[in-house]
């Protein structure tokens, strides 16, 4: 969908673009599993994925607010702060990012687009970036850009997950719930909130950590639950903890050989940070035999390509396609 028809509709709209459709993954289909995938990755090259459905809420209530500024924070690859860039550009609207690290010596595919959206940025240390969630501090910037309106890291919160829903919605409508679990990859959980927040009961949800949440899993799970207005009581969701890759951003050999062995066969590009840990957990599980044959799932493609230029470990015909697609699209948006 272009911009401007993206902009004029809702993520109810949204989300029935790209209905789930059914792949063939020998590694998984071999086991009697049936893999759908939801693409939310192509909804817009630039504004990503499930990030464009998290700023939608933030969106409104800056616009109700009648907030002239929008702030967020995030690292070098950040998708948040590169849909954020792009829709603040398009809505006319000043945008400000505060990211975490010093300024590289040459900037990130990320960041440029970001400036050159018209994006300030400000580069924190890592003991600084902490002030994100100081509410003195966060006082004090939206005061000194008269009132802005500050987005958390990641488009959190409840603004943040309201737009998420409209996914689940659009997938059971679909397809349905039975014999089928929606996975989805988790940073935040935001996302998964969202999700959850419009499950009914006979649902099934997972959530593939990209970070690593070791003894944390279960204050995750807490947290996650703490956003929703209603309990998901009869629905049965959980967090898949054990495909980090050592944590957040973090990668070997083996996941980017999985990850170019899943695009070979599916032709689907994948990012390298989050829906590539969720295919691999989805594939580790189904042959450790955690499905029964015949079950359905529905993987959400979340988006996250434009984060993925530039890695030096990656550099095959898909990656140069991305950065095609990318710059096409950015100079459009300009
Ligand atoms: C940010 C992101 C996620 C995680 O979303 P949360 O709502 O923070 O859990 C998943 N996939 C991609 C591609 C992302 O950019």
């Amino acid at each position: 969908m272009n911009i401007n028809d993206l902009f004029s509709t809702t993520p109810q709209t949204w989300s029935t673009l790209y209905p789930a459709q059914l792949i063939s993954y020998a590694p998984v289909t071999d086991h009697g599993i049936e893999l759908y995938i939801k693409r939310e990755d192509l909804l817009n090259p630039t504004l990503s994925g499930n990030k464009l459905y998290k700023l939608h809420g933030h969106l409104q209530a800056a616009l109700a607010s009648g907030s002239k500024t929008l702030i967020s924070f995030g690292g070098y690859y950040s998708n948040h702060l590169h849909a954020l860039a792009v829709a603040g550009k398009y809505m006319g609207l000043k945008t400000v990012g505060y990211i975490r690290g010093h300024r590289p010596e040459e900037l990130t595919a990320t960041l440029k687009d970001c400036l050159m959206a018209g994006m300030e940025l400000h580069f924190l240390s890592r003991q600084d970036y902490r002030k994100k969630t100081d509410s003195d501090w966060l006082h004090a910037i939206k005061i000194a850009y008269q009132q802005a309106y500050v987005i958390p890291e990641g488009g959190q919160g409840p603004n943040g997950l309201r737009g998420c829903g409209s996914i689940f919605n659009a997938i059971r409508t679909q397809l349905g719930s039975d014999n089928m679990t929606v996975c989805v990859a988790c940073g935040t959980g935001t996302t998964l909130a969202g999700l959850l927040s419009q499950s009914v009961e006979g649902d099934s949800l997972l959530g593939f950590s990209a970070l690593k949440l070791g003894n944390q899993k279960s204050s995750f799970k807490n947290d996650i639950k703490a956003q929703l207005e209603s309990q998901p009581v009869a629905v049965k969701w959980d967090i898949v903890a054990d495909y980090h890759f050592g944590g957040f951003a973090k990668h070997n050999v083996e996941l980017i050989e999985f990850m170019e062995d899943f695009e070979r066969q599916t032709q689907v590009p994948l990012d390298p940070v989050y829906t590539a840990k969720m295919f691999y957990g989805i594939r580790a599980m189904a042959e450790q035999g955690f499905w029964p044959k015949g079950h359905r799932l529905v993987a959400i493609h979340s988006g996250g390509l434009q984060g993925r230029r530039g890695k030096p470990t990656l550099d095959s015909t898909v990656d140069k396609q991305i950065k095609i697609t990318m710059a096409n699209q950015f100079m459009e948006v300009m």
